[in-house]
């Protein structure tokens, strides 16, 4: 018998042995195969040539052999493997990660698209507020703009309706050619490869090119205050390794957040770039991944995902802004792009970079016991000199202008400067919606999700057209943030009939009310994760933005990341206390990073910066640390308080999730897991905490109880859980392992 050990898409199932008939070349590992399961015939992939079975048991064989080359190079099957294992994942959960997307589909190349332009002829005489103010983009736009790019900026189609009707409107069909970076490429940026480096910079360059030279796995992290030019270093650092005959990964936490990254790397590397993003379409994502199989391309650039590129001469990893949450995945194999990232240059030897202002605690203490290189830019680019941070107690505020207060006293003040001279600014607050909660004045009954343990927030029900001042009308809808139920608000109390429901708490979309209230005159945009819905629709934000359309950016942390505005002199944190409290060791963490971020936003440009940070605690070390951006001191704070509850990066966190119908369900098979994994902690070398009922008590209709595991050797504490799973094979349906999770609610 020739037996090949394959792995199939069905959640947590370990990889099946298959015989290969005589008739049937065997096929490579890398390649997918037809093989039957149970009554089912998948495709799945070879993994193993040198498979096992015990005397007797029966081997089905392989249905049909769909690839002669390998579709995937064996060291990413590999690097799969050490996933699945790493993760406690199926290895076909691990491997769907790295496979091209619709490896049976095959996207069509063009795409059609709507346009509606002006027509030449026609009365715009007693157009209703909605047709006039269609009108009047349109009439900006002379070759017309997409259906779906009006849409985005409040034209709906039935507004276009009335129009086409009048003969105002003409709509055309074009086709779309496939170009991922279109959509990426519309900043103005342009490399500059005769720009001369900052003696920081060239230093620091230096450093890497020496790693890079020595073709050996290492880890450098790249710790450099925002604006410090990391960029410029990443990108000579790269053409330096293409000009060995290496290839290069850059990873980014979100593509459309990082636009002018995207456009760069296209003007330096031109044609041989690849791009990988969830955003793109199957087709697109397709294209791109067959490229850079056949080795079209010297540069992926792609997100978390972007780490399973099928690269086979792979010299350079960069990790650009290392310590951001997105690149965990949070749904099975939760991985950590920025971990596989490492584990996958060690294996095919390689550099890694990690860049941040604000490393993670585990990559900073890392660099500070010498396991990374620690190299460092302290100061910005051309001396231009970091925003100056300003606190304001809202305590005080609270006291002198009443608790309705959102917007303080100087903040307003200085936004309106800002306006008045034609600068820009950036407001964050973390949190979207309009209020967080609704509540009946007389009887104080209040909308909660009945599927989650949480309140719903309140949304505005329907948007006012974009870019016009009216307020918008309709009613509020309530939704929930976790399972996405959602119920309209009534006009009086569901409960005693009084009309009296108040909002409590504020969003993204009460500040941007009130902005515009305030500042009538300012063209304001808002960008969190219910404004850019809409494929395409943050980078048409951010762009407009960018091209000074816009005076006022309002959004979530979305806003805070590696944006290079120069024209922004003022960014505002309107509560920098949102997350704080959580009962989440890397609470303190997140939001001095979040912090240090949105401030590093501001003065980027030729004028300096300022950033006024709201607060009720305006003495909490993060926050008081973050308005000196002062890494190392809050790094030290940090961690002493880390050794001393013994928390990650001095041991490492396992969390396990048990789901039931009822909460005694849950908590029942959670206490049988703890009680199976106590022998196993007789080694000493790790504990078990709990079970307990996790923060999120309830989620889409399900209890949850959690248990830790906590120790100084992930493979104990992983074997051991593999020997319970394995034991209760029933409960990986209601169990979720989440191996180094970032966050623990
Ligand atoms: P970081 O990623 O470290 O926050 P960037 O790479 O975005 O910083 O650089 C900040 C700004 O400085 C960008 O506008 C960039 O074009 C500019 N810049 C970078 N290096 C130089 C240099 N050597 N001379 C002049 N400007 C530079
Ligand atoms: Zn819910």
């Amino acid at each position: 018998m020739r037996l090949v050990a394959v792995a199939v898409p069905v959640p947590f199932l370990d990889l099946l042995t298959y015989n290969v008939p005589d008739s049937l070349a065997m096929p490579p590992i890398g390649a997918r195969v037809r093989v039957p399961v149970g009554a089912r015939t998948l495709t799945g992939c070879v993994v193993r040539h040198d498979a096992l079975v015990e005397d007797g048991t029966e081997v089905k064989d392989i249905a049909e052999a769909l690839d002669r080359e390998p579709l995937l190079p064996s060291s990413i099957v590999e690097l799969c493997r050490w996933v699945a294992e790493y993760y406690v994942a199926g290895i076909g959960d691990a491997l769907a990660v790295a496979m091209p997307p619709g490896a049976r589909r095959q996207g069509s190349a063009f795409r059609k698209q709507r346009i509606a332009a002006l027509s030449a002829m026609g009365l715009d005489q007693g157009l209703t507020p909605r047709q006039g103010a269609a009108v009047q983009i349109l009439s900006a736009a002379p070759a017309g703009l997409p259906t779906a790019e009006l849409r985005e900026r409040g034209v709906t189609p039935a507004v276009l309706a009335g129009l086409v009707k009048r003969g105002l409107v003409v709509m055309r069909d074009e086709r779309d050619e496939r170009d991922p970076f279109e959509r990426a490429a519309m900043t103005d940026v342009v490399p500059d490869a005769n720009r001369e480096l900052t003696d920081e910079q060239e230093r620091a360059a230096g450093e890497l090119f020496a790693l890079a030279d020595a073709a050996q796995f290492r880890v450098a992290l790249l710790h450099g205050v925002t604006g410090s030019g990391k960029t410029e270093i990443y990108l000579r650092l790269a053409d330096r390794v293409r000009r060995s005959g290496r290839q290069v990964l850059l990873m980014v936490p979100e593509i459309a957040l990082t636009p002018s990254m995207t456009a760069l790397v296209r003007g330096a590397f031109g044609d041989r770039v690849g791009i990988q993003h969830s955003a793109l379409s199957i087709g697109e994502r397709h294209d791109q991944w067959h490229r850079i199989r056949r080795g079209e391309v010297d540069l992926v650039i792609g997100t978390r995902s972007a780490v399973f590129a099928p690269l086979d001469r792979l010299g350079l990893i960069v990790v650009d802004e290392e310590h951001d949450s997105s690149y965990k995945q949070e749904e099975t194999p939760r991985y950590h792009g920025r971990d596989v990232a490492i584990m996958r240059a060690s294996r095919e030897h390689a550099l890694v970079v990690l860049g941040s202002a604000t490393p993670s605690m585990e990559s900073f203490h890392n660099a500070a016991t010498g396991k990374y290189v620690r190299i460092t830019l302290e100061r910005r680019v051309l001396d231009r000199p970091l925003a100056a941070v300003r606190v304001v107690n809202m305590r005080t505020e609270y006291a002198d202008e009443g608790p309705e207060i959102v917007i303080s006293r100087d903040l307003a003040a200085a936004i309106g400067e800002r306006l008045a001279c034609g600068d820009q600014a950036l407001v964050l607050l973390n949190r979207r919606g309009y209020s967080t909660a609704v509540f009946c004045r007389q009887c104080g009954d209040t909308f909660e999700c009945p599927n989650c343990s949480v309140s719903l927030t309140v949304h505005r029900a329907r948007h006012g057209v974009h870019g016009s001042r009216e307020p918008s009308r309709g009613g509020w809808r309530a939704r929930c943030h976790y399972c996405n139920y959602s119920v309209l608000v009534p006009t009086a109390c569901r409960k005693c009939a009084a009309p009296y429901l108040e909002h409590a708490g504020f969003g993204t979309e009460r500040i941007e009310e009130q902005l515009r209230e305030r500042f009538p005159q300012a063209r304001i945009g808002r960008v969190d994760r219910d404004s850019v819905r809409r494929k395409g629709a943050l980078t048409q934000m951010l762009s407009k933005f960018a091209a000074r359309e816009l005076d006022v950016l309002v959004g979530t942390q979305m806003i805070a990341k590696g944006h290079d505005f120069p024209g922004v002199t003022l960014v505002g944190v309107i509560s920098a206390d949102v997350g704080l409290g959580l009962a989440d060791f890397r609470a303190s963490e997140r939001s001095f990073q979040l912090l240090t971020q949105v401030a590093g936003r501001a003065g980027r440009g030729e004028r300096t910066g300022e950033a006024i940070v709201q607060t009720l605690y305006p003495d909490h070390y993060s926050i008081q640390l973050a308005c000196r951006q002062d890494y190392p001191a809050f790094f030290e704070r940090e961690v002493v308080y880390r050794r001393g509850m013994r928390y990650p990066p001095f041991l490492a966190l396992i969390n396990g999730i048990v789901r039931g119908r009822t909460f005694d369900d849950a908590m029942h098979e959670a206490r049988e897991i703890v009680r199976r994994l106590e022998p196993a902690t007789a080694t000493g070398r790790f504990t078990v905490l709990g079970p307990a009922p996790a923060p999120l008590g309830r989620l889409r209709g399900e209890h949850r109880v959690q248990f830790f595991l906590k120790g100084t050797r992930r493979s104990d504490m992983r074997n051991a859980l593999m020997q319970v799973v394995a034991d209760m094979p029933e409960i990986r349906r209601r169990l979720t392992i989440d191996v180094d999770p970032l966050s623990v609610l």
